[in-house]
């Protein structure tokens, strides 16, 4: 499995957000999966990186030519994909990936959340999109969404492309019971 991680450069408030990345690459790494990620080499991207390669795992870190001259990778990576852009670090960190995984983050996090989570109502991704939602951080987003649907701006069954899990260990039972999105997701990707 090819599990693409979306996360924070920066560590967060609480200690709790860093462990949680730690523990998820980590967790990632000792079920075989490969970690796809920004190749940052600070905060929750780093320890996610970190906790995979300290159990023997694949990790690829896609990274912008620029970022690179001001040296924010990860040093330790033995795979890192330098890319012109911002737009094409996006693509290729979603293309032929078997889940997203989005960790509490900024602006960059969302952006990146808010690509993957359109490309499902498009039809143009198909697989699970679970938001780790650590000191239930992602909870007044999700009702954000719910509002979406409310005021008929989504359709009911949009909120199902992706759902909020707690814990690091719910996390790949939830990939596995979420099944492949609609084929025909374009039929309803507009509001009825
Ligand atoms: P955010 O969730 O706002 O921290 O954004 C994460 C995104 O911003 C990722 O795409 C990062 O590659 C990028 N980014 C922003 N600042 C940095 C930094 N100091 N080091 C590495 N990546 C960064």
């Amino acid at each position: 499995m090819r599990i693409c991680v979306y996360c924070a450069s920066s560590d967060g408030a609480d200690p709790i957000y860093k462990e949680t990345a730690f523990r998820l690459g980590a967790t990632l790494a000792e079920a075989g999966a490969t970690v796809v990620y920004g190749g940052g080499g600070k905060g929750l991207m780093a320890a996610v990186a970190d906790g995979a390669l300290s159990k023997g795992g694949e990790v690829i870190g896609i990274i912008p030519r620029f970022m690179i001259e001001v040296e924010w990778q990860h040093p330790g990576l033995a795979n890192l994909e330098i890319v012109e852009d911002m737009r094409e670090r996006k693509h290729r960190l979603l293309t032929g990936s078997d889940a997203v995984i989005a960790l509490p983050g900024g602006s960059g996090t969302l952006e990146e959340l808010f690509e993957a989570i359109t490309l499902k109502r498009l039809a143009l991704y198909f697989n699970p999109i679970i938001l780790l939602n650590t000191k239930n951080f992602y909870a007044p987003l999700h009702r954000f969404m719910q509002q979406t649907v409310d005021e008929r701006f989504m359709n009911r069954e949009h909120v199902d492309m992706w759902s909020l899990v707690d814990d690091v260990d719910d996390v790949l039972p939830r990939i596995r019971a979420t099944p492949r999105w609609h084929e025909d997701a374009r039929s309803f990707a507009g509001v009825r």
